[in-house]
């Protein structure tokens, strides 16, 4: 049997570059031993999956790992080997056409340094073993990779327990660093401080730390040496050798942290004195290091960064530790920290804006709260709200990685998508209730995989209301219905970014409540939707109906129809599909009801197809899982002009707007219509 051909030239045969972006193979490099650089690209090509390419002798050893690389030790991860592509891959990052080869999207996932760190790696790839240590924006330490026996291209691709190694369940780092520049470790650091205190309060654009009692330090860890610093940068006299043992376990090998060396009392309460006759005698054994801040990362200054990815970046890195401690926060509810604290005699709140950079000295984006007064009884400790974070009403939802970064560009954690849906509740669950929902799950966030969920049979708690279903196809499926904020917190928790409610509710599956025309633009010029919109509008109001508009929150506009429960899904369908090709005939230029996506061009398609059993479309207040965060938002049919844009309406700035215009949806929910007096008006037009 001829050996399997992993070659360049196999790459080259496979493609034709007059048609495919990706680079044609240039003369083969010499081998040169110190030119090690690896590229990882997430390749959205049938199956998503990670493309894993080492440099290796002037050409990139590659293998696709469809679950892409692991953390955890124990997880060992397929990975197919593929043929070599040239070394001009290591900075390709476009869109491979259909009907090429692997078409799809290949982006550059993350990029860096590699090195064998267990022999010669062209050996290694022959015996089927290979030891890499990565050095990327992403990835960092060392993996190792065996191929299977009886097999020339399945390997196991794993993660070797290194400082860097997680277990399951904790955070990963979670930042892309691998397009900035690298940085030194900063000598000396002047910390950044409150410029001023304030009376408590709540902003969504804030978030809120406890106050310890102690010293203010900082800590650089760079390779094995520990150097701890005051808050003028000054080096401390201090030796602190059990906890410059536990920053040795940090998931890196160089960082500076930012926090406060405490000492607690016999209660567990911070005491200052008690601090200060530590340090004096050098009894330093039981003192701790609350740390809220990273600077520095590996090869990275983060100060530039948004505090939020900052102190998500810091909770991955720290260890297990009794001694160096994650100071957690709360976002937008100052004032309720402010009244526990007041009431559990503790130090005080630091509110932090959690978009600022790190600056040096007094800054008017941190503020020293000082705690309300209160008379009333303690209830609950400052730990179990914490630890519960977001939830300004009891919940039974377990949340988990509140800090989880959901948007990297814009630092929006997790735990501020829950507290959009929190505030937005009662809004929003009027629009599921007794709907049947499924879930597009981002566990990872916008940027991670993403699954499809419906059938949860099985795998919600109890108190959450499910409802069986038959769908077309004969299948039984156990959906969500989601009547309370709870549940509504409950897939949020799960990692929905947006919920994907049926037209039709549980009691009369068969006759949906809203009729549905989404304007879905092949780009993102909004003024094409905008126009036909206005179109469609003219022709609904025309016809003596009062629809309800939205943006879709990505880059289109959905029009409802509310109906009386009388019309079957055909017949609602029907009735959009003669609006939307009345609208098309207008704006035969920009519009299509064409279902094909590649023949529309870059028309927007009129899509009355939505009004189906089974289909669903998104609600209006939920956020979508785009860049920036948008919000489907309510408009007035007036707003409709050349100046709108899906962006405008973002967790920003959507609050301010519903409490100035109130719900101007709320009329998908009480205004229903009849078809036919419309039907009517339309044959006569
Ligand atoms: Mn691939």
């Amino acid at each position: 049997m001829a050996e399997k051909d992993f070659s360049l030239d196999k790459y080259r045969s496979k493609r034709d570059f007059a048609k495919t972006p990706e680079p044609a193979p240039a003369e083969p490099l010499a081998a040169e031993a110190e030119l090690r650089d690896f590229v990882i690209h997430r390749h959205e090509a049938r199956n998503l999956h990670y493309d894993l390419r080492l440099e290796m002798e002037g050409v990139l050893k590659s293998w696709a790992v469809p679950k892409g690389l692991s953390w955890v030790p124990a997880d060992k991860h397929l990975a197919v080997r593929t043929e070599d592509h040239p070394i001009e891959y290591l900075t390709f990052d476009g869109v491979i056409p259909k009907g090429q080869y692997g078409a799809g999207a290949m982006t550059i996932w993350d990029r860096g340094t590699y090195r064998v760190t267990e022999g010669d790696g062209l050996d290694g790839l022959d015996d089927g073993k290979l030891e890499i240590e990565l050095r990327g924006g992403r990835v960092r330490g060392q993996w190792h990779m065996v191929r299977l026996a009886k097999s020339d291209k399945d390997w196991l691709l794993f993660k070797y327990r290194d400082r860097y190694a997680r277990e399951e369940g904790e955070p990963v780092f979670p930042l892309d660093l691998s397009r900035e520049k690298p940085a030194k470790i900063p000598r000396s650091v002047k910390t950044m401080r409150p410029a001023q205190t304030a009376e408590p309060f709540s902003d969504a654009a804030w978030v809120f730390e406890l106050k310890f009692a102690g010293v203010r330090m900082t800590a650089a860890v760079d390779g094995g040496g520990v150097r701890f610093a005051d808050a003028s940068g000054k080096t401390a006299k201090w030796k602190l050798s059990e906890l410059e043992g536990d920053l040795r376990r940090l998931r890196a090998e160089r960082a500076v942290l930012d926090g406060v060396l405490v000492a607690s009392d016999e209660a567990d309460r911070p005491d200052a004195d008690l601090l200060a006759q530590r340090l004096a005698a050098g009894d330093t054994e039981e003192l701790r290091f609350y740390v809220f801040d990273l600077l520095h990362y590996e090869d990275w200054d983060l100060r530039e960064r948004p505090l939020l990815q900052r102190k998500s970046a810091l909770a991955s890195v720290v260890p297990k530790s009794a001694r160096v401690l994650y100071v957690d926060h709360v976002v937008e509810r100052g004032e309720e920290l402010a009244d526990l604290v007041a009431r559990r005699g503790l130090a005080g709140v630091i509110a932090k804006r959690g978009d600022s950079p790190y600056a040096a000295g007094p800054s008017d984006d941190w503020k020293e709260i000082r705690a309300a007064e209160s008379t009333a009884p303690a209830t609950g400790s400052v730990h179990d709200a914490l630890a519960k974070g977001g939830s300004r009403r009891p919940s039974r939802v377990k949340f988990s990685n509140r800090n989880k970064i959901y948007w990297p560009v814009e630092g929006i954690t997790k735990g501020q998508l829950l507290d959009w849906y929190d505030r937005m509740a009662d809004v929003i669950v009027p629009y599921l209730r007794d709907r049947p929902v499924h879930m597009l799950r981002y566990p990872d966030g916008i940027e991670g995989k993403s699954f499809y969920h419906k059938n949860v049979a099985g795998r919600m708690p109890d108190w959450v209301k499910t409802v069986v279903v038959k769908e077309e196809g004969g299948e039984e499926v156990r959906y969500v219905v989601c009547n309370d904020r709870d549940t509504l917190l409950q897939l949020v928790n799960l990692g929905s970014i947006d919920l994907h409610p049926w037209l039709s509710r549980t009691d009369e599956p068969e006759m949906p409540d809203w009729a549905i025309i989404d304007l879905d633009p092949s780009d993102d010029d909004f003024s094409k939707p905008v126009r036909i919109a206005r179109t469609v509008g003219k022709v609904l109001h025309g016809a003596g109906l009062r629809p309800s508009l939205k943006t879709s929150g990505k880059t289109g506009l959905h029009i409802y129809v509310p109906l009386v429960r009388k019309y079957s899904y055909e017949q609602a369908r029907m009735f959009c599909e003669v609006v939307a090709r009345m609208a098309v005939v207008e704006h035969k230029d920009i519009a299509t009801v064409e279902r094909t996506p590649a023949k529309r061009g870059s028309k927007v398609y009129v899509d009355y197809g939505q009004n189906r059993r089974e289909q669903t479309v998104v609600p209006p207040y939920v956020v979508r899982p785009v860049p920036g965060a948008s919000v489907s938002a309510p408009l007035d049919w007036d707003e409709l002009s050349g100046r709108v844009q899906p962006a405008d309406f973002n967790l920003e700035t959507v609050p301010e707007r519903l409490e100035r215009l109130g719900d101007l949806f709320r009329g998908a929910l009480t205004d229903l219509q009849e078809l036919e007096p419309a039907i009517e008006a339309l044959g006569n037009r």
